[in-house]
């Protein structure tokens, strides 16, 4: 593998921390080799910067749970489609660096934690892919990772590249790395399916943990694309959440097939877009849905019947289009405020 030799920028810190900022593969392979030999565990958290409480929770676990955390900060062109919003993704250096520091204070305080955030890993993409990038085509050449079927519904077939993209490079930071345990957000769930099995499918020695979303108090789940939403797009989006609830509600109250307890989730979404239907454009906001899906919770297949000893997940993808008539100074979110992609689940548990 190509490495690139060391250089000074390998001795960066987050000013006023010890959290080493690593740019190559070269210096965190150096970084992680004396954890190795002094038995100290390394888990990794997976981000692509513009974090938030939703990163933050998963940093914490990985602290509980081991001697060092190391964070990666890494936008993936390769998980982007041609169409998506690569470029205008929200890159926030100077504010994640602020957090992490803020946060890894707080874990010095708190005697709970077996471990701090000792490194942010924040590769180029020239690192990530030594080869050059192979593109962001479906039909693109290069070393990918697949895994299929289950990196093929859902989110899959709305985003074609997408998993294969996340699965690449996570199988890429995995190598680099090489962490006892690696955390992701059941926010993104289909993606968690998909990196237990590719963990499972090569035998790759890292233990998967899920962390379980963290939402605004209206029950709006945390992501990075939300600043994209502006005021009155914001208030709206809950709408899949509260869809989700009231399907999770009726599997509650005994249903257990498909029909009933999606007709659930549509009711809501029928309502507010009613609802919103009758305000003027002036005051409106419009969105589609992309899918509502009750699918199995290890291969996301769809499921006609729920068998409480297994459960399942149900999840969703809403678009929130752009507002139609702005108002004089509204505020319509990062970039102007494009059409937006959200995404949100709910696991049924096994009973
Ligand atoms: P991202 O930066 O969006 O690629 O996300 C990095 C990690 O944070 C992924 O494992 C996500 O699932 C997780 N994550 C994102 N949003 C949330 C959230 N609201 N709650 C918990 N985890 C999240």
């Amino acid at each position: 593998m190509a490495c690139r030799t060391s250089s000074p920028s390998s001795l960066e810190k987050i000013p006023a921390t010890s959290i080493r900022v690593l740019r190559t593969v070269d210096s965190v392979r150096r970084w992680r080799r004396p954890h190795l030999l002094d038995r100290r565990t390394v888990g990794l958290v997976p981000t692509m910067g513009a974090l938030h409480e939703g990163h933050i929770s998963l940093i914490r676990a990985a602290a509980r749970e081991n001697h060092h955390v190391i964070v990666s900060i890494y936008v993936n062109p390769a998980q982007f489609g041609i169409k998506e919003d690569l470029a205008s993704y929200p890159v926030t250096w100077a504010a994640d660096t602020e957090k992490l520091a803020r946060l890894d204070r707080e874990l010095a305080d708190d005697g709970a934690n077996l471990g701090r955030i000792s490194a942010v890993f924040a590769p180029t993409t020239a690192d990530v892919y030594p080869a050059g990038f192979p593109g962001q085509e479906v039909d693109s050449k290069g070393s990918f990772v697949n895994i299929t079927p289950v990196a093929e519904v859902l989110e899959g077939a709305s985003r074609p590249t997408f998993f294969r993209g996340v699965a690449t490079v996570c199988m890429k930071l995995f190598n680099m790395v090489q962490p006892e345990r690696v955390y992701f957000g059941q926010k993104d769930v289909q993606q968690t399916v998909v990196i237990r099995a590719m963990v499972r499918d090569f035998m790759l020695p890292v233990e998967v943990v899920i962390g379980p979303t963290t939402r605004a108090a209206d029950g709006l789940a945390l992501s990075s694309r939300n600043v994209y939403l502006g005021e009155r797009r914001r208030v709206v989006a809950t709408v899949l959440h509260r869809a989700l609830s009231a399907a999770e509600a009726a599997y509650g109250a005994g249903a257990r097939d498909r029909e009933t307890i999606l007709s659930a989730a549509q009711r809501v979404v029928k309502e507010t877009l009613e609802g919103q239907m009758a305000l003027v454009p002036e005051r409106r906001v419009m969105f589609e849905v992309d899918y509502l899906s009750l699918a199995g919770p290890d291969d996301m297949v769809e499921l006609d019947v729920v068998d409480p000893a297994k459960g399942g997940i149900l999840s969703g993808a809403i678009k929130m289009l752009p507002v139609e008539a702005p108002r004089e100074g509204e505020d319509l979110g990062h970039s102007g405020g494009p059409a937006v992609r959200l995404i949100d689940n709910i696991i049924l548990a096994p009973q």
